[in-house]
Protein backbone atom coordinates (compact mmCIF):
# COMPACT_ATOMS: atom_id res chain seq x y z
CA UNK A 1 0.00 0.00 0.00
CA UNK A 2 1.86 3.81 -1.25
CA UNK A 3 1.34 5.98 1.34
CA UNK A 4 -0.37 9.30 -0.15
CA UNK A 5 2.09 12.24 -0.37
CA UNK A 6 0.90 15.93 -0.78
CA UNK A 7 3.88 18.10 -1.50
CA UNK A 8 3.88 21.83 -2.38
CA UNK A 9 6.51 23.46 -4.02
CA UNK A 10 6.42 27.63 -2.95
CA UNK A 11 8.79 28.30 -6.27
CA UNK A 12 10.42 31.65 -6.46
CA UNK A 13 8.37 32.75 -3.31
CA UNK A 14 9.13 33.70 0.35
CA UNK A 15 10.97 36.75 1.63
CA UNK A 16 12.34 35.15 5.45
CA UNK A 17 9.12 37.07 7.01
CA UNK A 18 6.69 35.23 4.73
CA UNK A 19 8.38 32.03 4.40
CA UNK A 20 8.43 31.99 8.27
CA UNK A 21 4.34 32.71 8.54
CA UNK A 22 3.59 29.95 6.13
CA UNK A 23 5.72 27.49 7.38
CA UNK A 24 4.72 28.45 11.08
CA UNK A 25 1.14 27.98 9.67
CA UNK A 26 1.87 24.76 8.39
CA UNK A 27 3.79 23.16 10.61
CA UNK A 28 1.62 24.23 13.44
CA UNK A 29 -1.29 21.89 11.61
CA UNK A 30 0.45 19.11 11.00
CA UNK A 31 0.65 16.13 13.06
CA UNK A 32 2.87 12.90 13.79
CA UNK A 33 0.21 10.67 12.69
CA UNK A 34 -1.34 12.10 9.12
CA UNK A 35 -2.26 9.30 7.14
CA UNK A 36 -0.17 10.99 4.70
CA UNK A 37 3.33 11.87 3.94
CA UNK A 38 3.23 16.01 3.58
CA UNK A 39 6.47 17.75 2.16
CA UNK A 40 7.25 21.41 1.63
CA UNK A 41 9.78 22.97 -0.64
CA UNK A 42 10.84 26.60 0.01
CA UNK A 43 13.23 28.10 -2.25
CA UNK A 44 16.96 28.35 -1.24
CA UNK A 45 17.31 31.55 0.42
CA UNK A 46 15.12 29.83 3.27
CA UNK A 47 15.53 26.63 3.15
CA UNK A 48 17.92 25.68 6.05
CA UNK A 49 15.99 28.67 7.61
CA UNK A 50 12.39 26.35 7.40
CA UNK A 51 14.31 23.54 8.35
CA UNK A 52 16.01 24.58 11.42
CA UNK A 53 12.42 25.13 12.86
CA UNK A 54 10.66 21.97 14.15
CA UNK A 55 8.58 20.45 11.81
CA UNK A 56 7.54 16.86 12.90
CA UNK A 57 5.28 15.08 10.13
CA UNK A 58 6.56 17.38 7.39
CA UNK A 59 9.74 17.11 5.41
CA UNK A 60 11.58 20.01 3.96
CA UNK A 61 13.24 19.56 0.96
CA UNK A 62 15.12 22.04 -2.04
CA UNK A 63 13.74 22.58 -5.49
CA UNK A 64 16.68 21.62 -7.59
CA UNK A 65 19.86 20.85 -6.98
CA UNK A 66 22.91 21.24 -9.32
CA UNK A 67 24.33 19.01 -11.94
CA UNK A 68 27.70 18.63 -11.25
CA UNK A 69 28.67 15.57 -9.56
CA UNK A 70 31.14 17.85 -7.08
CA UNK A 71 29.48 19.07 -3.68
CA UNK A 72 31.78 22.13 -3.63
CA UNK A 73 33.60 23.98 -6.13
CA UNK A 74 33.62 26.38 -8.97
CA UNK A 75 29.83 26.56 -10.60
CA UNK A 76 28.76 29.86 -9.51
CA UNK A 77 24.91 30.12 -8.50
CA UNK A 78 24.73 26.68 -8.16
CA UNK A 79 23.88 24.46 -4.73
CA UNK A 80 24.90 20.99 -4.79
CA UNK A 81 22.98 18.34 -2.70
CA UNK A 82 25.68 17.85 0.13
CA UNK A 83 24.44 21.67 0.69
CA UNK A 84 21.00 21.07 0.33
CA UNK A 85 21.49 18.46 2.92
CA UNK A 86 23.86 20.57 4.80
CA UNK A 87 20.85 22.82 5.28
CA UNK A 88 18.54 20.54 6.98
CA UNK A 89 16.69 19.55 4.00
CA UNK A 90 16.07 15.49 3.23
CA UNK A 91 14.27 16.04 -0.33
CA UNK A 92 14.98 18.03 -3.24
CA UNK A 93 12.81 18.38 -6.55
CA UNK A 94 14.58 18.16 -10.01
CA UNK A 95 13.73 18.44 -13.27
CA UNK A 96 10.33 20.87 -12.54
CA UNK A 97 8.63 22.20 -15.97
CA UNK A 98 10.19 25.35 -15.23
CA UNK A 99 13.69 24.10 -14.79
CA UNK A 100 13.33 22.76 -18.16
CA UNK A 101 11.47 25.66 -19.76
CA UNK A 102 14.01 28.61 -18.75
CA UNK A 103 17.05 26.79 -17.77
CA UNK A 104 17.39 24.10 -20.97
CA UNK A 105 17.08 21.08 -18.61
CA UNK A 106 17.44 17.99 -21.06
CA UNK A 107 15.82 14.22 -19.37
CA UNK A 108 20.42 13.64 -18.98
CA UNK A 109 20.63 16.97 -16.29
CA UNK A 110 17.54 15.69 -14.91
CA UNK A 111 18.83 11.69 -14.28
CA UNK A 112 22.22 13.58 -12.72
CA UNK A 113 20.76 15.75 -10.73
CA UNK A 114 18.27 13.08 -9.02
CA UNK A 115 21.30 10.91 -8.67
CA UNK A 116 23.69 13.53 -7.23
CA UNK A 117 20.09 13.85 -4.67
CA UNK A 118 20.38 9.95 -4.09
CA UNK A 119 24.42 9.66 -3.62
CA UNK A 120 24.32 12.47 -0.87
CA UNK A 121 21.06 10.69 0.71
CA UNK A 122 18.08 13.24 0.25
CA UNK A 123 14.86 11.74 -1.40
CA UNK A 124 14.26 13.09 -5.03
CA UNK A 125 10.96 14.08 -6.46
CA UNK A 126 11.59 13.94 -10.25
CA UNK A 127 8.82 15.79 -12.52
CA UNK A 128 8.18 15.11 -16.11
CA UNK A 129 5.34 16.04 -17.99
CA UNK A 130 4.18 16.83 -21.85
CA UNK A 131 3.58 20.23 -23.32
CA UNK A 132 0.30 21.34 -24.80
CA UNK A 133 1.65 20.75 -28.17
CA UNK A 134 2.57 17.24 -27.38
CA UNK A 135 -0.97 16.73 -25.50
CA UNK A 136 -2.52 17.91 -29.08
CA UNK A 137 -0.27 15.94 -31.49
CA UNK A 138 -1.33 12.51 -29.36
CA UNK A 139 2.28 12.22 -27.84
CA UNK A 140 1.68 12.87 -24.79
CA UNK A 141 1.79 9.02 -23.65
CA UNK A 142 5.76 8.73 -25.84
CA UNK A 143 6.62 11.49 -23.96
CA UNK A 144 6.34 10.53 -20.52
CA UNK A 145 7.33 7.36 -21.04
CA UNK A 146 10.73 8.41 -22.90
CA UNK A 147 11.02 11.10 -19.43
CA UNK A 148 10.91 8.43 -17.00
CA UNK A 149 12.94 5.88 -19.12
CA UNK A 150 15.49 9.01 -19.22
CA UNK A 151 15.33 10.84 -16.01
CA UNK A 152 15.16 7.78 -13.74
CA UNK A 153 18.75 6.33 -12.61
CA UNK A 154 19.14 2.55 -11.94
CA UNK A 155 19.70 3.73 -8.06
CA UNK A 156 16.63 4.53 -7.81
CA UNK A 157 14.56 2.88 -5.30
CA UNK A 158 10.51 3.42 -3.96
CA UNK A 159 12.32 4.72 -1.20
CA UNK A 160 14.59 7.31 -2.49
CA UNK A 161 12.32 8.49 -5.33
CA UNK A 162 9.02 9.96 -6.31
CA UNK A 163 8.04 10.75 -9.75
CA UNK A 164 5.81 13.81 -10.35
CA UNK A 165 3.66 13.54 -13.38
CA UNK A 166 2.83 17.57 -14.53
CA UNK A 167 1.41 17.97 -17.91
CA UNK A 168 2.75 21.58 -18.45
CA UNK A 169 -0.11 22.89 -19.73
CA UNK A 170 -1.73 22.19 -16.10
CA UNK A 171 0.30 24.20 -14.24
CA UNK A 172 -0.48 27.21 -12.55
CA UNK A 173 -3.25 27.23 -15.36
CA UNK A 174 -6.45 25.86 -13.88
CA UNK A 175 -6.42 23.38 -16.11
CA UNK A 176 -6.49 19.70 -15.12
CA UNK A 177 -6.38 16.43 -17.38
CA UNK A 178 -9.23 14.65 -17.28
CA UNK A 179 -8.87 11.76 -14.68
CA UNK A 180 -9.21 9.33 -17.74
CA UNK A 181 -6.09 10.91 -19.24
CA UNK A 182 -4.36 10.82 -15.64
CA UNK A 183 -4.84 7.45 -14.87
CA UNK A 184 -3.41 6.55 -18.30
CA UNK A 185 -0.34 8.39 -18.16
CA UNK A 186 0.25 7.00 -14.45
CA UNK A 187 -0.32 3.86 -15.69
CA UNK A 188 2.20 4.56 -18.44
CA UNK A 189 4.37 5.79 -15.99
CA UNK A 190 4.60 2.87 -13.77
CA UNK A 191 5.25 0.44 -16.76
CA UNK A 192 8.23 2.70 -17.72
CA UNK A 193 9.65 2.85 -13.94
CA UNK A 194 9.29 -1.50 -14.00
CA UNK A 195 11.08 -1.57 -16.79
CA UNK A 196 14.28 0.26 -15.71
CA UNK A 197 13.85 -0.83 -12.28
CA UNK A 198 11.75 -4.03 -11.88
CA UNK A 199 8.35 -4.57 -11.26
CA UNK A 200 8.86 -4.86 -7.30
CA UNK A 201 9.89 -1.32 -7.39
CA UNK A 202 7.72 0.28 -9.97
CA UNK A 203 4.57 -1.35 -7.65
CA UNK A 204 6.01 0.49 -4.90
CA UNK A 205 7.53 3.91 -5.87
CA UNK A 206 4.84 6.50 -5.64
CA UNK A 207 3.83 8.75 -8.28
CA UNK A 208 2.00 12.05 -7.95
CA UNK A 209 0.02 14.14 -9.98
CA UNK A 210 1.18 18.25 -10.39
CA UNK A 211 -1.23 20.89 -12.26
CA UNK A 212 -3.83 23.48 -11.05
CA UNK A 213 -4.80 20.89 -7.74
CA UNK A 214 -7.39 22.67 -5.64
CA UNK A 215 -9.02 21.66 -2.75
CA UNK A 216 -11.78 21.43 -5.06
CA UNK A 217 -10.60 19.06 -7.28
CA UNK A 218 -8.40 17.34 -4.90
CA UNK A 219 -10.71 14.65 -3.90
CA UNK A 220 -11.41 13.28 -7.54
CA UNK A 221 -7.18 13.97 -8.76
CA UNK A 222 -6.27 11.60 -5.59
CA UNK A 223 -9.11 8.68 -5.96
CA UNK A 224 -7.55 7.97 -9.41
CA UNK A 225 -5.70 4.63 -9.86
CA UNK A 226 -2.02 5.19 -9.27
CA UNK A 227 -1.89 8.45 -8.39
CA UNK A 228 -0.14 8.71 -4.70
CA UNK A 229 -0.79 11.88 -4.10
CA UNK A 230 -0.17 16.23 -5.28
CA UNK A 231 2.37 18.01 -6.17
CA UNK A 232 1.17 21.26 -5.57
CA UNK A 233 2.05 24.95 -6.56
CA UNK A 234 -0.13 27.70 -6.03
CA UNK A 235 -2.24 25.93 -2.95
CA UNK A 236 0.87 25.37 -1.14
CA UNK A 237 1.75 29.02 -0.51
CA UNK A 238 -1.42 29.09 2.19
CA UNK A 239 -1.85 26.46 5.10
CA UNK A 240 -5.43 26.67 5.22
CA UNK A 241 -5.68 25.17 1.06
CA UNK A 242 -2.52 22.96 1.50
CA UNK A 243 -4.12 21.22 4.34
CA UNK A 244 -7.28 20.97 2.37
CA UNK A 245 -5.84 19.55 -0.25
CA UNK A 246 -4.70 17.03 1.96
CA UNK A 247 -7.70 16.32 3.78
CA UNK A 248 -8.75 14.46 0.55
CA UNK A 249 -6.42 11.68 1.52
CA UNK A 250 -8.27 9.45 3.58
C1 LIG B 1 3.93 23.12 -9.69
O1 LIG B 1 4.55 24.14 -9.88
O2 LIG B 1 4.56 22.08 -9.47
C2 LIG B 1 2.48 23.14 -9.76
C3 LIG B 1 1.84 22.01 -9.82
O3 LIG B 1 1.87 24.38 -9.73
P1 LIG B 1 0.28 24.68 -9.60
O4 LIG B 1 -0.25 23.79 -8.52
O5 LIG B 1 0.22 26.12 -9.23
O6 LIG B 1 -0.34 24.38 -10.92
Amino acid sequence: MRKKLIAGNWKMNGLKADAKALAADIFAKATPNMPFDMLVCPPMNVLGFVAELPHSGVFVGAQDVAETIKSNGAFTGDVSAAMVKDLGATWTLVGHSERRQYHGETNAIVKQKALNAINEGLTVVICIGETLAERETGKAVEVVRAQTRECVPNEATAENCVIAYEPVWAIGTGKVPTTADVAEIHAAVRDEIAKVLGTETADKMRILYGGSVKPENAKELLNVENVDGALIGGASLKADSFFAIAEAVK
